[in-house]
């Protein structure tokens, strides 16, 4: 009786799942992984699933807090669950007449393809391999397995280089005199096993473990190891996966592709997940284990010749996996096996797709009424509407070059650069501001790095689901696979193709969509989307944008958030606008200052050494700046629009200190004395007067308007003067005016002063009388400590989270990027705060600043205007902390607007 309780006071650590019943199911993601989950749904529902058990993701946890050790407890546990599997298979582990065989296999919450460790065929032993033998009556391919086993094992367990199985494995085929592995018979392959134990022995200094409880173990422990494998590590920190949340291990009976002609393994997707189409999608191979298929290695056929090869079991195929994604409401990504004509079904989940295809599958799910709008937005990765924004080929300078060869069309886009054959080379040139191609036979994990930073990925061998063709399309990279008219030397660093050479270093450029590569440089153009945005193709010609309209107009009925742009020009006001910006968040007054003709008259506003000179060169920009203004208001169609007066220290445009010395060094050397060595002399004095240690914390924002009031004076001025002379062509603009780096509110009390007297003046001087408003940005720790205070005088806040960031951390925006990866690497931050919000510390000071903005003024319209306006995992934030609107890059304004609603659908303000 006190045995019961205390078992049952324990926690579960490990989930059954056969016979049709699970112990777990699709909510336990966090426990289970995604694998484990998928497979205990997949039961539930009545599926043909091989049965197993799952031991979750806690216990990888334990492990690691253990060093490595499990407690007793769980070791039971796993025990109990390996007598209950060996009685849904009917087979026991080690049998010498109907052995059981399992898989290991890692499961993340998140997939992460191929970065973890696998065991196949666990189980087989001396033993167990003459019962396999005896069941399948098949000696070849009992010892086929037991060699595919203990290499495995040996690699991936005992840590055994895979070289030295190999070279035993071509010494016995150069003896026996063949050169396929599969004309070793089973006399050879029983000589290929003793040679692989004694690898085993010799390298690990212990017999191959006979045991299975104990290969099982070591297995177990070795995929929770793979968890912090370097690759792991990358990738989690490619994809913002946490590190602490582990790996879970699902151990399942094993069903064989590899029996004979009459079996197969294959995998597939529900629909395209390049193009988002409605098609079955797959392949398999006959005869071959789920590794084969994956591994690239041999080219699998398409899955729709399976009907033709065993009929019944492509028919069961498409009704269970039409019934998978009405189940899940989405695409699914499936992999089975057909075991001398008998289906399994191994595993189902979501299938990763581009962005052009996700968009096409949530409005196609929509119309085909499978699932809801509101689903539809929450289907779809923000971030991933950008890769429909990439730039394709010009189809004119496309056509004019011959197509050196074709592969499979794995991931869509234009890429064009230059050849290298290896990750590494692709990160070294790529940090020397090249352009690459990666070009290998095939990708491995280990190239993960060369694929992030490459324009494109080519490969010769390998299907539609291979390494380089699922991370590419994840990756949202340009991707070609399996294009088999390549002939790749990678240690020459050369290919050949169509008669030419190919060496490292030429332009290539290949089309992802279609799959055709050119040995030549080609110029792409802009996306489709963006030419419909452009005006240069007309709506009606292009289906995707009409589906990413549509989509983008579903989340806006479920946002609360505004989302406007930071765009300081008319043309990029036009894009933004035609993007669903519906105000300008930030327009950063000193960009106008860069535009053409412009630069002289600005220094020369700074050289001045006395008011009058000042307001002399402020004269010449004001109709500059009016005009600017103007453009940016008709842009924006009456919508909000904020100005910020100038905020950046006076050098930024001023030549270099250094620069000008040299100058006036070779003019004294060729003796050239006169004005122009004068005005050099005079402007290199006035750059040392200007000269700071610390910039970013000196001259700029509201202390320039502060000492040198002439300058905000015009900005006003010129900002009044466009808004009237809209109003007078009847559109009515509400200027935002925004005084930069606020920490104190008299600040703010001067700076308004002046912005209210020259507005009055000018409205008067005009005739016309319009609305404005005059707030500040909130981007100094000073500001949101006294909000309440500044609110008395600010009308609205704008979060400049950038700044906020620098300061609140003390990194230096420009400098930061030198050691913040190593703070990466080191986990003292996950994320690099300038890309993603930090919510606790820089978070603080907003929810501070708020709260306290709106204790005084309850109705205080409050936005964000750094970087992370346009960043999903910030606006979730922002979202929760009550923001009115996020201003974003004007290309990130789609992202924006579905992130938002997502948010708005997922989180609630005050969380
Ligand atoms: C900010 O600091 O967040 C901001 C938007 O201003 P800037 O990047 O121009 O300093
Ligand atoms: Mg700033």
């Amino acid at each position: 009786m006190a045995k019961k309780l205390s078992a049952k006071a324990h926690k579960q650590h490990v989930y059954f799942f056969g016979n049709g019943k699970a112990d777990g199911n699709r909510t336990m993601k966090d426990l289970l992984g995604g694998k484990g989950s998928g497979l205990a749904e997949m039961t539930n529902a009545g599926l043909p699933v091989p049965p197993g058990f799952t031991i979750s993701t806690d216990v990888c946890t334990i492990y690691y807090k253990e060093k490595a050790k499990i407690p007793p407890a769980i070791d039971r546990e796993i025990d109990e669950n390996v007598r209950k599997l060996q009685k849904a298979a009917g087979a026991k582990l080690g049998s010498n007449d109907n052995p059981l065989l399992v898989s290991v296999r890692s499961g993340a919450k998140f997939s992460m393809p191929g970065m973890m460790d696998t065991i196949l065929n666990l189980g087989l032993n001396d033993q167990a391999v003459e019962g396999l033998k005896a069941r399948t009556k098949n000696g070849r391919f009992a010892f086929d397995s037991y060699r595919r086993f203990i290499q495995m094992f040996g690699n991936v367990v005992l840590e055994i280089p895979k070289e030295k199985f190999e070279h035993e494995f071509e010494a016995i085929k150069k003896s026996h005199n063949v050169k396929l592995d599969t004309e070793l018979d089973e006399a050879a392959l029983r000589e290929v096993v003793q040679r692989y134990k004694i690898v085993v022995h010799k390298r690990s200094g212990k017999p191959f473990p006979q045991n299975p409880s104990d290969q099982l173990r070591m297995a177990r422990d070795a995929v929770f190891r793979s968890w912090m494998n370097p690759r792991a590590q990358e990738y989690r920190r490619i994809y913002d996966i946490p590190d602490h949340i582990g790996t879970a291990v699902n151990v399942q009976m094993m069903v064989f592709g590899n029996t004979g002609d009459r079996s197969g393994t294959g995998v597939g997707f529900t629909r395209n997940p390049a193009t988002g189409r409605k098609e079955f999608y797959g392949e398999f191979l006959i005869n071959a284990q789920g590794e084969d298929v994956v591994a690239g290695i041999r080219t699998p056929q398409p899955i729709r010749e399976l009907e033709q090869v065993m009929p019944k079991a492509y028919k069961q195929l498409r009704d269970i996996t039409t019934r998978l994604e009405k189940h899940y409401r989405d695409i699914q990504d499936f992999e089975f096996t057909i075991q001398d004509e008998r289906l399994y079904m191994l595993q189902t989940r979501s299938g990763k797709r581009t962005g052009h295809a996700a968009v096409v599958i949530a409005t196609d799910l929509v119309a085909e009424r499978l699932i809801t709008q509101k689903e539809a937005v929450l289907l779809v990765d923000p971030d991933s509407l950008s890769q429909l924004l990439a730039p394709g080929f010009d189809p004119d300078e496309w056509k004019k070059i011959p197509v050196a060869t074709t592969g499979l069309p794995a991931s869509p886009g234009a890429a064009s650069g230059q050849v290298v054959f290896s990750a590494d080379a692709a990160v070294r040139w790529t940090q020397e501001g090249k352009q690459v191609i990666l070009v290998r036979r095939e990708t491995v994990p280990d190239d993960i790095h060369g694929m992030f930073v490459a324009q494109g990925i080519l490969t010769a061998t390998g299907g539609m689901t291979s390494h380089a063709a699922v991370v590419g399309r994840q990756m949202g990279k340009p991707s070609i696979v399996g294009a088999g008219g390549l002939d790749i030397d990678e240690s020459a660093r050369i290919f050949h193709v169509a008669g030419s050479t190919v060496k490292e270093g030429d332009y290539i450029s290949f089309d992802g969509l279609t799959g055709e590569v050119k040995l030549a440089r080609v110029a792409s153009k802009p996306s489709t989307i963006l030419q419909v945005i452009q005006g240069t193709l007309p709506k009606k010609n292009s289906d995707i944008y009409q589906r990413f309209e549509r989509l983008l107009n579903w989340s806006d009925a479920f946002r609360r958030m505004g989302v406007r742009a930071n765009a300081d020009q008319p043309d990029q006001a036009d894009i933004a606008y035609a993007f669903g910006a519906r105000g300008i968040g930030l327009c950063r007054t000193e960009h106008m200052f860069f535009g053409e003709g412009r630069i002289p008259i600005v220094q020369k506003m700074i050289l001045a050494d006395n008011e009058a000179d000042r307001r002399k060169a402020l004269d010449q920009l004001l109709p500059l700046q009016r005009a600017d203004f103007y453009g940016v208001f008709k842009s924006m169609r009456g919508t909000p629009v904020t100005i910020r007066t100038i905020d950046p220290p006076l050098h930024e445009f001023l030549p270099k200190r250094e620069e000008l010395m040299v100058e006036i060094s070779r003019l004294e050397m060729a003796k050239k004395h006169g004005d122009v060595l004068d005005e050099k002399r005079k402007l290199l004095q006035r750059v040392e007067q200007l000269h700071e240690f610390n910039p970013m914390l000196g001259h700029r924002g509201v202390r320039l308007g502060i000492t040198y009031p002439e300058i905000t004076e015009m900005q006003t001025r010129a900002i009044i003067e466009a808004a009237c002379q809209l109003s007078k062509e009847g559109l009515k603009i509400v200027p935002e005016i925004m005084i930069p780096l606020v920490g104190h509110v008299k600040e703010l009390r001067d700076q308004k002063a002046v912005v209210d007297r020259v507005a009055a003046e000018t409205m008067k001087a005009k005739g016309v009388k319009i609305k404005y408003l005059v707030g500040t940005m909130i981007e100094v720790p000073r500001g949101a400590m006294t909000a309440d205070l500044i609110a008395q005088e600010a009308q609205f806040f704008s979060f400049g989270t950038n700044d906020l960031t620098q300061l609140t951390f003390g990194f230096s925006r420009d400098d930061a990027g030198k050691f913040l990866r190593v703070y990466q690497e080191k986990k003292i931050l996950e994320k690099d705060p300038f890309a993603t919000f930090d919510v606790e510390g820089v978070g603080a000071l907003v929810q501070m600043g708020i709260r306290l903005g709106r204790q005084t003024r309850p109705d205080l319209k409050v936005g964000i205007c750094g970087e992370h306006g346009g960043d999903p995992a910030s606006i979730h934030f922002f979202e929760k902390a009550g923001m009115d609107y996020v201003s974003a890059s004007p290309y990130r304004v789609p992202v924006a607007r579905l992130a938002a609603a997502q948010a708005a659908l997922s989180v609630k303000v005050g969380d």
